[in-house]
């Protein structure tokens, strides 16, 4: 029952500590997927605004640009005698939107060879010769002619690197036939510069082509490269004009990126803001990492506790145990004592009256006992009383309960055993008694004992009459001389039954 008590007690605390470990990993995982989730839709957010602050500064930019030109070209239409390559009204013109532009929007004048004059002209000799550019071509070119935004060039007069938007004069005047607006390239790699997500994050303007017009970080070596290929280009803008993705191919590097596009309505243009995913998982990484160290101090306290719990457990289980042992057995000889004995004998009683089984019992009293302590001490007594145990014990079946009743009275308690299979148990033992030699120098000690016998019978109304039975049938044993057994006749006979004489 003890061990019951015990196997439900660990199995309890290794339960409770399996659902505490259970919902804390669930909670671990729940909590570090939500953070994520949440950590990335925030991210998404700022990208759109980030996305969309860019493209107005890009839009505004353009539309001044726009502006420029519409307006050099109204003005020379509208003074079709005035060079504009020398003339003072038209220079002041440009170099007012030169300034409105905070510098950053340059106006050239191009002539049908390719000459390129700045405004006023220097001289006669012009600032450079892009005839080759893409700009200048394409106003030759009557499926492009009209507002052209070209591949990003590195200017022959100053080594910037520019944007050239060129536009045909409607009327062209003294040989000028393209008007050429350039945006610093630098300007807007500085405005993307101020607004990434730093580290790793960068800002992109592209040709709807794919072209890359300007970036931050700032790469002179990607401008005017193609981005065709990567998904922006060649699978989020197919399907949507804007939206917000993950990719994992750039023009630029292969880092892995939530990315924000928007293809511009008024310009062919497309903004891509983008963050690396490890940057924006850098900070709940570390958030993750706490809560798992967290998660796996708390398991390590939790097994610790547990083990060290179903270990006092099994320490006060082994603690009863031997209390249990202590509190039945009989220190001399090792065998049951008389309340555990008392115990049994109850509780077989009980059984025989409820199911009709056999019960035998017997009750047993070395002979002359008082004279082997007086004559050979009280020392040898106790050998004597060993040596009758060991003696009973291969006697007896397992499921004999054999105990010390007080001094040098034993009782035996044989269940399923009629009083006629106890009797031959009982002569044997007597007779096993009675070869024991215990040597001592006064000389060999033996000694005999009495058994007396009594079954259980329906007619005996408890246990102690039971044991009455036997302690008369005890006592006609000794009054008939000692070492013999007598067994109690059935309840309601008088005359004592003697089975062996000494
Ligand atoms: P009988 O045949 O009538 O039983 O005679 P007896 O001498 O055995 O009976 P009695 O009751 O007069 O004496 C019992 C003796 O058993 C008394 C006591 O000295 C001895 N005895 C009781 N317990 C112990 C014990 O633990 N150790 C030893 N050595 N002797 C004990
Ligand atoms: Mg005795
Ligand atoms: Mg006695």
């Amino acid at each position: 029952m003890g061990n019951d008590t015990e196997r439900i007690s660990i199995r309890l605390v290794v339960g409770l500590t399996a659902v505490f470990l259970l919902c804390l990993w669930a909670f671990v995982a729940y909590w570090s997927l939500r953070s994520r989730d949440l950590e990335i839709d925030s991210t998404r957010v700022t990208l759109v605004r980030l996305s969309t602050a860019a493209e107005e500064q890009v839009r505004r930019m353009f539309k001044l640009v726009e502006v420029f030109l519409d307006t050099s070209d109204l003005w020379l239409a509208n003074h079709p005698q005035a060079d504009p390559l020398t003339d003072p009204q038209f220079s002041a013109l440009v170099q007012g939107f030169y300034r409105a532009s905070g510098n950053a929007i340059q106006l050239r004048l191009v002539k049908r060879d390719g000459a390129l004059y700045r405004i006023p002209a220097e001289g006669p000799k012009p600032n450079a010769r892009v005839g080759d550019r893409d700009y200048f071509l394409a106003q030759g070119d009557a499926g492009r002619r009209g507002f052209y935004i070209g591949t990003p060039v590195q200017s022959r007069e100053n080594g910037h690197w520019l944007i050239p938007i060129s536009v045909p004069l409607q009327r062209s005047s003294h040989d000028v036939t393209v008007l050429l607006a350039s945006i610093r390239v630098d300007y807007f790699a500085g405005v993307f510069e101020q607004e990434r997500i730093r580290p790793n994050g960068a800002i992109t303007l592209l040709r709807r082509d794919g072209t890359l017009l300007a970036r931050a970080p700032h790469l002179p070596q990607l401008l005017g490269k193609s981005a065709a290929q990567t998904d922006v280009f060649a699978d989020f803008l197919p399907r949507a004009p804007r939206g917000v993705e993950f990719s994992s191919s750039s023009a630029t590097d292969g880092v892995s990126k939530l990315t924000s596009y928007a293809a511009m309505d008024d310009f062919p243009l497309v903004v891509v803001v983008a963050a690396a995913t490890d940057d924006i998982l850098a900070r709940w990484e570390l958030d993750a990492t706490v809560i798992t160290l967290v998660g796996l101090i708390l398991t390590v306290f939790a097994l610790a506790a547990s083990g060290r719990l179903i270990w006092l457990l099994r320490d006060q289980e082994r603690a009863r145990c031997e209390l249990f042992r202590m509190a039945s057995t009989d220190d001399l000889t090792g065998c049951l004592n008389r309340r555990h004995f008392m115990a049994s004998l109850t509780r077989e009683f009980s059984r025989s009256q409820r199911h009709g089984d056999d019960l035998s019992l017997m009750v047993l009293d070395l002979d002359f006992f008082k004279r082997i302590n007086d004559g050979y001490g009280h020392a040898v007594g106790d050998k004597a009383l060993g040596a009758f145990v060991a003696a009973a014990q291969s006697c007896l079946r397992q499921s004999d309960q054999f105990a010390r009743l007080g001094g040098e009275e034993f009782g035996i308690l044989l269940p399923v055993t009629t009083v006629e299979q106890a009797q031959p148990v009982a002569e044997r033992l007597r007779q096993k008694v009675a070869e024991i030699r215990i040597p001592t120098p006064q000389g060999v000690v033996q000694f005999t004992v009495s058994i007396g016998i009594a079954a259980y019978s329906s007619d005996l109304a408890s246990a102690e009459e039971l044991l009455l039975q036997a302690d008369r049938a005890l006592y006609a044993a000794k009054g008939a001389g000692r070492n013999r057994v007598v067994a109690a006749p059935p309840a309601g006979l008088p005359a004592d039954t003697v089975v062996t004489p000494g």
